[in-house]
């Protein structure tokens, strides 16, 4: 049987990525207690499972008040102190929810203990990746307790992932990161065209998530960082980059970049 991806709004720009299997769903970082109640009784479903990939409030916000409906685990980084009781998990580690296992990877950066979960898929669907705040659509999170050294290499890791995973970010965040994108490297057709139609489902309120790893590699900046374009922009923003410079000190102009570009 397949399984259903639902992207529950929350708050601003959250989304709260709800996966539903056989009257069963589990929820990925429910900052808010009340679009997961909502979805759960609209759908007749069972709360068999919680994901979290990392500790800030907008993730976390809701797992008490969720915890009188759980029928299963709160799945969390083994790093990081999360509102218990929960099981701790750290890359190599799995999480079996909704008969599906998913496998736990270490992607610090946005936050020291951030992880993200995969399942590579089968049958029932292509794979997915819930990558919190370490992976947006055309960025990444900003680096609140990690280097620019260990994004670059959690961003390496999930680019590695098959390029037809789905990627379940917990921002809307695509647009504005768009325009970025396109600021970095502004001869990408893949961004360009990438804009306009996400431009389109915006005006429908629609949105602009799950992307896939592949779409991510041709226009995500951060995913990059050794394309002459993007090495030639950082440099022409940032002029004391080293000539050949290594893609962690690219990621890093490009991080500054981005946390002052309106
Ligand atoms: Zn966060
Ligand atoms: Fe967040």
């Amino acid at each position: 049987m397949r399984v259903e991806l639902i992207p529950l709004p929350a708050f601003e720009d959250n989304y709260i990525w709800m996966l539903a299997r056989e009257g069963e769903a589990l929820v990925v970082d429910p900052g808010d207690a009340a679009p997961v109640l909502a979805a759960l009784d609209r759908r007749g479903l069972r709360l068999a499972g919680i994901l979290v990939t990392h500790h800030h409030g907008d993730h976390v916000g809701g797992l008490d008040a969720l915890r009188p409906r759980l029928q299963g685990p709160v799945c969390a980084p083994a790093g990081e102190r999360i509102p218990g009781p929960t099981v701790p998990l750290r890359e190599g580690d799995t999480a079996a929810l909704l008969g599906l296992e998913f496998q736990v990877l270490d992607v610090p950066g946005h936050t020291a203990g951030h992880i993200a979960y995969y399942w590579p898929g089968n049958a029932a669907g292509d794979p997915l990746l819930f990558c919190g705040d370490t992976l947006f659509s055309a960025g990444c999170g900003r680096l609140f307790e990690g280097t620019a050294a260990q994004m670059h290499a959690s961003l390496s890791k999930l680019a590695a992932l098959p390029g037809r995973t789905r990627v379940c970010c917990a921002h809307e965040y695509t647009l504005s990161n768009l325009r970025f994108a396109l600021a970095v490297e502004p001869g990408n057709a893949d961004a360009a065209g990438h804009r306009e139609r996400c431009e389109r489902l915006r005006a429908r309120g629609e949105p602009t998530l799950p992307s896939t790893i592949e779409l991510e590699r041709r226009i995500n900046p951060f995913m990059r960082c050794a394309e002459p374009a993007v090495v030639g922009a950082a440099r022409a923003h940032d002029v004391a980059l080293a000539p050949d410079p290594a893609a962690a000190d690219v990621l890093a102009v490009l991080r500054e970049w981005k946390n002052r570009f309106r």
